[in-house]
């Protein structure tokens, strides 16, 4: 009988996460000071980031950063995760495509996001913080983050967006349950939420309002230090256990993948699939292709520019160099809220503009015919996030069938949706509609904008 699961022992956790800036051919541009204009570097970040932090988001020269022992010990308690031939959505599909898929739903919180998680609060309790801030979208970041921080006794406060607070309940009781504070955001309680509800009272929120949310009170609060859950070059870098790990099971599997596919909100899940596998097509001894798969709502990589951007709406973060749609865009509320985020990381904007990676944007009732599939013939109720990713895979192995080619495609789920079934009744009801941005939208979110 052939493998289905490709499993690794606990000794197998990674001890190094891989560092991509340092194998780049071309390093991405340095982030901008908004008041000078200068680059910035590490210790520029110090007032707002964990001091580790800020130090790998500035490192271009370290191939292989450790990983702490005491990260690695919390990794144990659900890592190595599997690596699963989807032979069930390979046959529905009848196609000649391997597909398989990174399994990093089975994380407690059930998302990729707590490897950057319990790195940053490590971070912040070696360096004697005692509050961290933090915004989130679907609520997988603070869902991650509120066990994190419990685990290493912070105090955590989380500026939540208001459409998710309200469409996904349950994460903000995860949240709670692990002992952290949750705000709808826009709120009341920083001048940036103040300011945006009275020119906006209906503001459902964003992630950029959200952020400038978390930032403003952490800079407000002593012995306080801001996260972020994506979009960061650390935060993509923590991420790289899921690659890693992938690596080593493929070679398990006795194959190496054509494709790579990770669904696309700031970057971090893409890039953690990603970047171990990119190192071997920049040696040249593979050309594999890593797509990113967007909401075709949200579509920074496929339809926007590259420009210094802030990070956030009320622009209190640094300019990055980013694919963007402006930090003011205001996506559609899709139900894959951890997609609705108006920009890309800064290294993943330098591969897509060095050709090194290609993106794709899908339709949001593509994405829940992708997940009822998956869930119909693997099993697993995926995120409506990750189903972006599934949603590409499969358009992949259908090409691949077309072409009567033996493919093989690695995807990232990302994460499961069972607390996301509010979304899966309102597609099942036939309630869930597809949103398109324009073009004249994207040009007048991001004129002026200085370009990188
Ligand atoms: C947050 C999230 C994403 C999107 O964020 P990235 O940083 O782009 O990975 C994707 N999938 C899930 C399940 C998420 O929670």
């Amino acid at each position: 009988m052939e493998s289905k699961k490709f499993l690794l022992q606990e000794k197998d956790i990674p001890e190094a996460w891989y560092n991509v800036m340092a194998e780049m051919p071309n390093k991405p541009k340095p982030m901008l000071s908004p008041a000078t204009g200068e680059p910035l570097k590490a210790e520029d970040l110090f007032p707002l980031f964990t001091e580790e932090a800020s130090r790998q988001e500035f490192n271009t020269t370290d191939k292989w950063i450790e990983i702490p022992d005491e990260v690695r010990e919390m990794y144990r308690i659900w890592r190595p995760t599997p690596l699963v031939r989807a032979r069930g959505l390979e046959k529905a599909l009848d196609t000649p495509a391997h597909i398989y898929f990174k399994n990093e739903s089975v994380s407690p919180v059930g998302s990729h996001k707590l490897n950057s998680a319990i790195a940053q609060a490590y971070y912040a309790k070696k360096q004697g913080v005692t509050n961290i801030t933090t915004e989130t979208g679907a609520g997988q970041w603070g869902a991650a983050l509120s066990m994190a921080a419990k685990h290493f006794g912070l105090e955590l406060a989380v500026y939540m967006v208001k459409v998710s607070y309200h469409q996904k309940p349950y994460r903000r009781s995860i949240m709670q349950t692990y002992g952290a504070e949750v705000i709808a955001s826009p709120s009341m309680s920083t001048k940036a939420g103040k300011k945006i509800i009275t020119e906006h009272p209906n503001y459902q929120g964003s992630l950029g309002t959200a952020i400038s949310e978390a930032v403003e009170l952490a800079m407000s609060t002593p012995n306080c230090k801001y996260t972020l859950g994506s979009v960061l070059n650390h935060v993509a870098l923590h991420q790289t256990v899921i690659g890693l790990e992938a690596e080593k099971q493929m070679e398990m599997a006795g194959e190496y993948p054509d494709i790579v596919i990770g669904c696309f909100g700031g970057g971090s899940n893409f890039s953690g699939i990603s970047f171990p596998f990119i190192r071997h097509n920049f040696s040249g001894e593979r050309s594999t292709r890593f797509i990113a798969a967007e909401p075709a709502s949200c579509p920074k990589l496929t339809r926007g520019v590259l420009r210094y951007d802030f990070g956030d709406e009320a622009g209190y973060t640094p300019l990055i160099p980013m694919y963007t749609l402006g930090h003011n865009f205001s996506p559609a509320n899709i139900h894959a809220g951890g997609l609705r985020y108006h920009g890309a990381g800064a290294v993943v904007s330098q591969l897509r503009n060095d050709g090194m990676i290609e993106a794709v944007d899908i339709p949001q009732l593509e994405t829940f015919a992708a997940a009822t599939l998956f869930a119909r013939s693997e099993g697993i109720i995926p995120a409506p996030e990750s189903s972006h990713a599934i949603a590409t895979a499969i358009r992949e192995a259908n090409k691949a069938k077309e072409e009567g080619r033996e493919k093989v495609i690695l995807f990232n789920l990302s994460g499961h949706g069972l607390i996301d079934m509010a979304a899966y009744d309102q597609y099942i009801a036939g309630d869930l509609m597809n949103y398109e941005v324009s073009d004249e939208e994207v040009t007048a979110n991001t004129v002026g904008l200085k370009e990188v």
